[in-house]
């Protein structure tokens, strides 16, 4: 996007397309979403109700988590957490409604812009043959995060070079690449260009975020201080889950952000 114009017609472009999507879908020409981020639910938290909207309306959406994520957790750890967090992610790309989860095996807590996970970013965009990526900022203090959003971000426009990752066949048309959203104030904070109300598929959002048991009632609550907050009970605690995002919203709308 070189100057603002065309960032207008882009968004421009982005809003018609969304208004004339048909529901559910199953033309090959399905209007083709990829979101590219660190940990598998990353996705889900960043965009959970915006992608299980966008699959309602019958896109076609896939999620690609760049670490297995086999370092999150306190008790557990390697193959066999990584094993546990892609059954995890599997089923909350079902309950989201969307295409496909995908998790690479990429060691978490250890992510670096190397060139051959840029190239594994470009094929999974080629693959997808994709007219939307969207990817994180690299503003985050976590740096898997902050990699990912630079190995995306290196991605774009190579996406069209044939001579690179010759391979895969390169895409015929750059994507628009876009943002997931973030809190972060430095060096520039977050600007919305799009804005998406996810109030019709909040649930789906909250029960996907459920299906990550080894991140939203062990350890993000661990590490947190909070894990004795979390109920046993499945239906508690899945309330539990869904207070924690009413909160973090009021939070936001005190900010102004939401
Ligand atoms: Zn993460």
């Amino acid at each position: 996007m070189k100057n603002l114009k065309a960032l207008f017609l882009v968004l421009i472009l982005f809003v018609s397309n969304l208004l004339i999507a048909q529901p559910n879908s199953d033309k090959d020409d399905r209007i083709r979403v990829i979101a590219i981020f660190a940990h598998p639910d990353d996705g889900d938290a960043k965009m959970g109700g915006t992608v299980a909207m966008l699959a309602e309306m019958g896109y076609a959406v896939k999620f690609v988590s760049i670490t297995n994520g086999d370092a999150g957790h306190h008790e557990e750890g390697g193959g066999m957490l990584a094993k546990r967090r892609r059954a995890e992610a599997k089923e909350a790309g079902r309950r989201l409604g969307i295409d496909e989860y995908k998790v690479l095996d990429n060691h978490d807590g250890e992510l670096l812009p190397k060139l051959h996970i840029r190239q594994q970013v470009i094929r999974e965009i080629r693959n997808w043959n994709a007219d939307i990526v969207l990817g994180l900022r690299p503003n985050d203090y976590h740096p898997d995060h902050r990699y990912a959003g630079v190995l995306v971000q290196d991605a774009a426009y190579m996406v069209v070079v044939p001579n690179v990752t010759p391979d895969t066949p390169p895409l015929k048309k750059n994507p628009i690449f876009l943002f997931m959203e973030d809190g972060f104030q430095k060096p520039n904070p977050f600007s919305h260009d799009i804005v998406v109300g996810i109030d019709k598929t909040f649930e789906k959002k909250v029960d996907a975020f459920d299906a990550h048991e080894s991140q939203v009632y062990e350890w993000l609550p661990w590490v947190s201080g909070n894990l004795d907050q979390v109920p046993d009970d499945k239906t508690k605690r899945k309330e539990f889950l869904r207070q924690g995002f009413i909160g973090a919203k009021k939070y936001l709308k005190q900010k102004g952000r939401a």
